[in-house]
């Protein structure tokens, strides 16, 4: 590797919260911040464990390994939470950086999931390189609310992926080219929050030390409330192999951005352009079969076909009132000795059992005793914006014994158009059904 980084880094509890639940790594040409969320001991545990499986699981400077090793850091947290039913429903989000390389040539990976973001600073240009994996990303992206109002919408704390939550974990992931003065910005919620871009900016241009950078960052944030931990890592690129002097200088730093299964591949453009998105999925092969005969049988007669319309119209009717009944009912109860949303109806509704909809941190000895018996019971609601009220007051009541505010994960991410050419929006995995937006 020509590439060489020089690294400087701060974490902090902030002013509000009792433990520092936020792990980063600074380790060779390795750079990641996790931001665990978990009742008791639960995002310490989480975002340190995926903190050490990554480490100690990357290997092969490729991006596919990179996210391999978020896979990896995904199943070190899933099996502990197994293990220790305390620590159930523990999660950490994940954003990495580090060299790699990829068509003969060294680039830099970003990989993310979660809201934990990077910056890189171009220029004295600040862009975001990563999009948050939340409910309020989802509203902005949707047109439903404005980026500033995202900034203070109750419910910004919602994550739609993490790491700890299911089997797979869905990561986005860039390639950047190198420039020798770019200065890439890893960081936890807990900055950002607190403080303002332009404001995050002008230290990055102001600081030249990255240690000295990132501890003025940390500084702002307590300034700013420090109502979360807050983690800054910022690395300095200080050798891109002559590439700024070369001719091509001028090219994209994007280099190709990859989602899950699909890939999106840029050749000097920036971002992508619409139609550079590869699908590796196998091709389909509709309208085949052509070996297939038909085969002649006798048709049933009309009275049996009329017959059988009617018993199925009926039988889809019920089926639908069944769902509608069920998809528009929510309550609040216990899972795995933690306060969730379930869709559906205690008890289950005409053979339709009810699921997890969104799981919170808020363990079941931690529910305030006004609400004991109401959560005992399942209390319904008819909308899943009314089921997170309900929580959200739960939590503000139940704040009185914690502090800092309390993260909720959505187990299932939004469908997102795995056709967006754009290379700042990442396509996501399609095959998902379910939706993180209030209903
Ligand atoms: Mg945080």
């Amino acid at each position: 590797m020509t590439i060489r980084f020089n690294p400087g880094s701060s974490t902090h509890v902030g002013q509000v919260r009792s433990s520092n639940q936020d792990t980063i790594l600074t380790h060779d040409d390795l750079y990641a911040v996790a931001d665990g969320m978990g009742g008791h001991n639960g995002g310490e545990v989480a975002s340190q464990l995926a903190i050490e499986s990554m480490r100690e699981s990357y290997g092969v400077p490729t991006t596919d390994a990179l996210v391999e090793a978020i896979q990896s850091a995904n199943e070190a947290v899933m099996a502990k939470a197994d293990d220790d039913p305390s620590l159930r429903g523990m999660g950490t989000t994940m954003v990495a950086l580090a060299a790699v390389v990829a068509d003969g040539e060294e680039r830099i990976a970003v990989v993310n999931v979660g809201d934990s973001r990077c910056y890189l600073l171009e220029d004295d240009r600040l862009r975001q390189i990563t999009k948050d994996h939340s409910v309020v990303q989802t509203l902005v992206d949707n047109g439903q609310i404005t980026a500033a109002e995202a900034e203070t919408h109750p419910q910004r704390n919602i994550l739609t992926r993490a790491l700890g939550i299911d089997t797979r974990v869905m990561a986005d992931s860039w390639e950047l080219l190198p420039f020798l003065g770019d200065r890439y910005l890893l960081c936890s919620d807990g900055l950002f929050n607190e403080v303002a871009e332009a404001e995050i900016a002008s230290v990055l241009q102001a600081r030249t030390d990255p240690n000295d950078a990132a501890d003025e960052l940390v500084r702002l944030a307590n300034e700013g409330g420090g109502r979360d931990n807050i983690s800054v890592v910022v690395v300095d690129v200080i050798d891109d192999g002559g590439r700024r002097d070369a001719a091509d200088a001028a090219a994209s730093r994007v280099a190709a951005h990859t989602t899950g299964v699909r890939r999106a591949v840029a050749n000097g453009t920036d971002p992508p352009p619409p139609g550079s998105q590869v699908d590796t999925t196998a091709s389909g092969s509709e309208g085949g079969g052509g070996d297939e005969e038909p085969i002649a049988r006798r048709g049933p007669s009309f009275r049996t076909i009329a017959f059988v319309c009617a018993l199925v119209a009926i039988a889809l009717t019920v089926a639908g009132s069944v769902i509608f009944a069920t998809r528009n009912s929510y309550y609040v109860g216990i899972d795995s000795e933690q306060v969730v949303i379930f869709q559906g109806q205690p008890g289950g509704f005409l053979g339709i059992e009810p699921s997890v909809k969104e799981r919170t941190s808020i363990a079941a000895d931690e529910v305030p005793a006004a609400y004991r018996d109401e959560i005992d019971q399942g209390e319904e609601f008819s909308s899943l914006d009314d089921a997170r009220s309900y929580v959200e007051r739960l939590q503000e009541d139940a704040a009185a014994e914690d502090s800092g505010p309390v993260r909720t994960i959505d187990p299932a991410p939004p469908p997102t158009d795995s056709t967006d050419p754009s290379g700042d929006d990442p396509p996501g995995d399609d095959t998902t059904a379910d939706t993180a937006l209030p209903q």
